[in-house]
């Protein structure tokens, strides 16, 4: 059967194959965005994670007839009332500019002291089918805002995110070994009973 990833990141496609090789699952065709018709992009406006991944969820289930994964994560910092949580990758107004968001949230954060610089990554991953079917899954990575960016690898927040009981940073792991503690295979991993439940009943 075939599910499609509703994202425009190939990696992610890639760690849910893992995820489902993993888990003894077969018979399933992972289809990424690119392979099929394409449809209007639904606009992200929810208010929370589980809303924007349900809204690409259904809107790719809707247009291709196809049971549909989509993802949303994001940054959430306590001390900002789980902020930029679903605004993480537009926070400083520009979408995907990384260095202005980073830049934006450590001025933020500037002054708060260490004992209030708890934040995690989170992912929620939905799990739409055709005939209406959902399910939702939260994956969260703890840990720390740091006051200095630190390493080169990854995207996004990771060289300013220090995950607990780590002395590097998101930015100074390896991509496998942050991959396989991260928030999104953790969300994706939550999903396998649903999917494996879908590949027994198609
Ligand atoms: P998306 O939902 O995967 O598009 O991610 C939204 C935004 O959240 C990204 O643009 C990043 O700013 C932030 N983000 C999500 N996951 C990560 C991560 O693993 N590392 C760093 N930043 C992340």
């Amino acid at each position: 059967m075939v599910i499609l990833v509703a994202s425009n990141n190939p990696k992610k496609l890639a760690e849910l194959e893992r995820i489902l090789a993993d888990a003894g699952i077969e018979g399933v065709e992972l289809r990424p965005l690119s392979a099929v018709e394409p449809y209007p992009e639904p606009v992200e406006d929810g208010r929370t994670f589980a809303d924007n991944a349900l809204i690409k969820a259904r809107a790719g289930a809707a247009a291709t007839g196809f049971a549909t994964v989509a993802d949303d994560s994001g940054l959430a910092i306590e001390e900002l009332n789980g902020m930029p949580g679903v605004l993480s990758a537009r926070w400083s107004g520009q979408h995907g500019n990384d260095q202005a968001n980073n830049d934006l949230v450590l001025a933020q954060m500037a002054d708060v002291p260490d004992e209030r610089r708890a934040a995690a990554f989170v992912s929620v991953c939905a799990l739409v089918t055709p005939d209406g079917a959902e399910h939702v899954a939260e994956g969260r990575w703890e840990g720390r805002f740091l006051r200095e960016p630190r390493g080169d690898n990854g995207f996004g927040y990771d060289p300013l995110f220090q995950p607990e009981g780590e002395s590097r940073s998101a930015a100074e792991m390896a991509p496998e070994e942050k991959n396989a503690v991260s928030h999104r295979g953790r969300a994706l991993s939550q999903l396998v009973p649903a999917i494996a439940e879908l590949v027994r009943s198609s």
